[in-house]
């Protein structure tokens, strides 16, 4: 297979211009993006430093050790995971639940914990899964170890296992930039949030930055990978009812075995787009809610840059317009749909790829694939390097023989001392990340980010110079597997 795929041509320039211009000039300006970009960008997309109010008046909100900000799977992993370590942590999430894109996106499933039927993933991760389960919201699918789930139900088995930890929630809250300390320029102080109360700040000694689209790491100045030339594409999952749930193959609505995809339906869009305008589709794959006669339909797929908020708006609009046109198909040609009937789309438009920060290491699909054995492996995946094309309906998914490993140093950015980023936009390529980038181990970079901001606390110590024994020792404890 070839793995040296990364094209690092472009689109960089169009790619981090698109995530200045969402971000708004005032962060462009003021908090360390490269002045090429703000000096360029600025003009056009300013109109948080015209109205709101600045990111250095937001009165304090909270005094804690850790900040996680996003409350996705890696995020909700990490505040537990920094609380049990005994931090004072807080959780900031822009929507008023946690799950991110499993929840917010209707992501299903959770993939994956196993590879060849033996479980590579442990700790936190797995600990919700059994949790989710105890609540009838999971059911595991062996061989593969991916996990069918509620959405309703995942929510509030987060939500519990976050208050539980003891973790602060501040819900409704758009992590907006930061404040750095004045003697060193890199070492953040707060992290500026936006909510009804207008802006607050909420001061911490370690920050995780979870928003899987490195929001707060952009604030904060770290630089971005190079983005590939093409991004994987957004998709709008929709929730069905009334559907005849006992005629799809059970491999086609829990995903344990080969075969998740309808090739049935996908043959009837290839030879209908012959004769007609179909919108770009992928899969299409259905996923159980675990309720009888309600299904997850995951089928349309837009080229965007989900970070650039022009992009964002233009997909959404596109997608749902879509949703229509394939519930429609669906009803007409096949028979378990007949009836069905569209409950809802997911809150927001599914994003699988965006920006990913440039870390003290950048793991590569060899490394990945091979896989090498790193000194500091702090987490590892097993899913499939599973990338969709933007442009046409096709995926490669390449399975893996062994997992692959991710070391601690992809957690963080040479310079900045009390940051960490876990989750989708950990420092890899496009071939490493594609498999990384799923939630079981996107939770378990989570967990390994929550642990070693835990222990960095006491003698305020750089996250660069961790001890990664004690890290992986803790990790360990908890479950976590490394062999
Ligand atoms: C269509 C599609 C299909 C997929 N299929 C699968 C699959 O079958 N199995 C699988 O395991 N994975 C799948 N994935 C991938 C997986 O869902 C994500 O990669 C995973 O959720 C990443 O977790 P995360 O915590 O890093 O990011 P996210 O899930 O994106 O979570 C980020 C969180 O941060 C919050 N946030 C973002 N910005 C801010 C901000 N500025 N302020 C405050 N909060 C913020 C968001 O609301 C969200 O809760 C799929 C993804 C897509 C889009």
């Amino acid at each position: 297979m070839n793995t040296k795929t990364t094209k690092q041509t472009v689109s960089r320039r169009a790619f981090l211009s698109g995530c200045a211009k969402s971000l708004g000039g005032a962060t462009a300006a003021g908090l360390g993006v490269p002045a090429l970009l703000a000096a360029r960008d600025a003009p056009a997309a300013s109109p948080a430093a015209a109205s709101g109010p600045a990111t250095a008046a937001a009165p304090v909100a909270g005094e804690y050790d850790v900040v996680v900000c996003g409350g996705g799977p890696a995020g909700f992993v990490a505040a537990v995971a920094a609380a049990r370590g005994g931090a004072r942590t807080a959780l900031v999430e822009r929507y008023g639940f946690l799950g991110g894109m499993a929840t917010a996106g209707l992501v299903a499933p959770i993939s994956v914990f196993n590879l060849n039927g033996r479980r590579v993933i442990g700790g936190i991760p797995w600990e919700f899964v059994e949790k989710l389960t105890a609540i009838g919201g999971a059911a595991l699918d062996l061989p593969r170890g991916n996990v069918t789930f509620s959405p309703e139900k995942y929510k509030l088995a987060a939500q519990r296992m976050v208050l539980d930890a003891g973790v602060t929630l501040h819900l409704h809250s758009y992590v907006t930039g930061c404040r750095r300390r004045q003697d060193d320029g890199r070492a953040l102080t707060h992290a500026v949030i936006e909510n009804k109360n207008g802006a607050q700040s909420l001061a911490a000694r370690y920050f995780i930055d979870c928003t899987g689209d490195a929001d707060l790491a952009l604030r904060a100045g770290v630089p971005m990978q190079p983005a590939p030339e093409n991004l994987q594409p957004a998709s709008l999952i929709f929730m069905l009812g009334n559907v005849d749930t006992d005629a799809i193959p059970p491999n086609r609505l829990r995903h344990g075995l080969p075969g998740s995809q309808d090739t049935d339906f996908r043959a009837v869009l290839q030879e209908l787009s012959k004769t007609q305008k179909i919108p770009l589709f992928g899969g299409p794959w259905y996923n159980s809610t675990l309720a009888k006669g309600v299904v997850l339909v995951n089928i349309t797929r837009a080229a965007a840059n989900m970070a650039d908020n022009r992009d964002a708006t233009a997909a959404e609009c596109r997608l749902r317009e879509h949703v229509h046109v394939f519930v429609d198909l669906l009803r007409k040609h096949v028979p378990a749909f007949r009836d069905a009937v569209l409950l809802t789309t997911a809150t927001q438009t599914g994003i699988r790829e965006t920006r990913r920060i440039l870390g003290a290491h950048t793991l590569t699909g060899d490394e990945y694939l091979a896989p090498t054995d790193f000194p500091d492996t702090i987490a590892r995946g097993c899913h499939p390097i599973d990338i969709h094309s933007g442009n046409n309906t096709r995926q490669r998914a390449d399975r893996l023989q062994k997992p692959g490993n991710v070391p601690y140093r992809c957690l963080h950015a040479p310079g900045f001392p009390n940051l960490l980023v876990a989750g989708r936009p950990f420092s890899a390529d496009e071939v490493a990340s594609a498999s990384v980038r799923v939630q079981a181990s996107a939770m378990s970079l989570g967990q390994a980010a929550g642990a070693a901001a835990a222990l960095c606390l006491p003698d305020n110590r750089d996250v660069s110079r961790l001890n990664i024994a004690r890290l992986r020792e803790t990790l360990t404890q908890s479950g976590a597997i490394f062999d």
